[in-house]
C-alpha cells in the first residue's frame, strides 16, 4: 500500500494562522513582534528565500525589516550592523541569511547575535538550552520536522529514531529534539557502516544528507515513516530519469524548467514507507512557518512571558 503523505504545506499554514492570532493578540496589547533579516550579497537562492520570509513576516502581522550591506561589506562592519539590531527595543528576532561572501568571518557574525533574538537557534547558547532542555530558541528546519511528526499524530517516544546526517543546522539538533521527545536516536554520517542496515532500524528515519533520491527503498523498514529534509535542484537528464521516469508531471517541470527540485528520498520509497513527507509540500514550508514562531517566542520571552508551545506529544 502506498505510503500516507504528510501534508507539509497544510501543517505550515495551521502553524502560521496560529502565530498570527498570537501577533494580533499582542497587538491589542501594545507589542508588535519585529524580524530583522539580514542578506548580504547576491546570491539568487538566498534573495529568494529572504523574500519568502519577509512576506510571511508581513502576512502573519509581523512587522519586518531588510538590510542588504554591500557585497564587500567587512565582519567589523557587518559586527556593527548587529549590535545595533541587538540594542533596538522593536528588533525581536536577528536573522542573518547564509552563506555569507568569503571575506566575512561568518562564525563571528553569527556569535555576534544576541542569543534572546537568534530566531534560527544556531548561537551554541541556545544549543546548549537545547541539549539541556531548556526554553531557548530552536534551529527552524528541525522544528519543522518535530511540528510535522506530532501534528500527524506520529508516536516518537519509545521509538527508533534514525536520522542521517550531522550538520550544526539540520541533522544535530533534530536528533536532539527527537531525544528530547524520548526517541531512541542513532545519527548517521559519511562514515557510518553499513547505512542501509542502520537506516532499516528506523521507525523514524529523517533524511538531511543533501543528495538527491539517495535514500532508495532498500534504506526503509516497511511501514515507517520517512521525513525527507533534503533540497536537491537535478538537471542530469539521466539522473532525472533513474528519480522520475513515468512521472508526466515532473518529466513536463523537467522539460520546461530544466530542473527539478528533489529529495534526499527516492521516489520508489512511497511504495515501502507508512509515511512520507515530499519534496515540495513537505519539511520546505515549515522551516518559514517556525521562523515566524520563533520570533513570536523570542519577543515573548524578552518581555518575560511564554509562548505557548505548539504541539504536545
Ligand atoms: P550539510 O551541512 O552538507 O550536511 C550533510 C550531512 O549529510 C553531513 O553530516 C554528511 O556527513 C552527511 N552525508 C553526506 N553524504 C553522505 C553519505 N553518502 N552517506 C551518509 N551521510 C552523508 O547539509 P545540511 O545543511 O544539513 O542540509 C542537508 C539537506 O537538507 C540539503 O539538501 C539542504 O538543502 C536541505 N535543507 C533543507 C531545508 C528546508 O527548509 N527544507 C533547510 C536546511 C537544509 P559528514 O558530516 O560525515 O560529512
Amino acid at each position: 500500500m502506498p505510503a500516507r503523505i504528510l501534508d507539509g504545506t497544510k501543517i505550515a499554514s495551521d502553524i502560521r494562522r496560529e502565530v498570527a492570532a498570537e501577533v494580533a493578540a499582542m497587538a491589542s496589547a501594545g507589542v508588535r513582534p519585529g524580524l530583522a533579516v539580514v542578506l548580504v550579497g547576491n546570491n539568487p537562492a538566498s534573495e529568494i528565500y529572504v523574500r519568502g520570509k519577509v512576506k510571511a513576516s508581513e502576512e502573519v502581522g509581523l512587522y519586518s525589516e531588510q538590510h542588504t550591506p554591500a557585497p564587500n561589506v567587512s565582519t567589523g562592519e557587518l559586527l556593527a550592523l548587529i549590535h545595533d539590531l541587538n540594542r533596538r527595543d522593536e528588533i525581536d528576532g536577528i536573522l542573518v541569511q547564509l552563506p555569507l561572501p568569503q571575506q566575512v568571518h561568518s562564525k563571528q557574525v553569527l556569535m555576534a547575535v544576541d542569543p534572546g533574538k537568534d530566531v534560527d537557534g544556531f548561537h551554541p547558547v541556545n544549543v546548549g538550552f537545547l541539549s539541556t532542555q531548556r526554553e531557548g530558541l530552536v534551529p527552524c528546519t528541525p522544528a519543522g520536522v518535530i511540528e510535522i511528526l506530532k501534528r500527524s499524530g506520529i508516536a516518537i517516544a519509545g521509538q527508533e529514531a534514525v536520522v542521517v546526517g550531522r550538520s550544526d543546522i539540520v541533522g544535530k539538533p533534530a536528533a536532539m529534539l527527537l531525544l528530547n521527545a524520548n526517541a531512541t536516536v542513532t545519527v548517521c554520517h559519511s562514515k557510518t557502516r553499513d547505512l542501509p542496515g542502520v537506516c532499516r532500524r528506523a521507525d523514524i528515519l529523517v533524511a538531511a544528507i543533501g543528495r538527491a533520491g539517495m535514500i532508495t527503498r532498500d534504506f526503509v523498514k516497511p511501514g515507517a515513516t520517512v521525513i525527507d529534509v533534503g533540497m536537491n535542484k537535478v538537471t542530469d537528464a539521466a539522473e532525472f530519469q533513474g528519480l522520475f521516469a513515468g512521472n508526466a508531471r515532473r518529466e513536463e517541470t523537467f522539460k520546461t524548467k530544466g530542473s527539478t527540485l528533489v529529495g534526499d528520498v527516492h521516489p520508489g520509497v512511497a511504495d515501502i514507507a507508512g509515511a512520507l513527507t515530499l519534496v515540495p509540500g513537505g519539511v520546505g514550508p515549515l522551516t518559514i512557518a517556525m521562523l515566524m514562531y520563533n520570533t513570536v517566542k523570542a519577543a515573548k520571552m524578552r518581555r518575560g512571558n511564554r509562548m505557548p508551545e505548539l504541539t504536545r506529544a
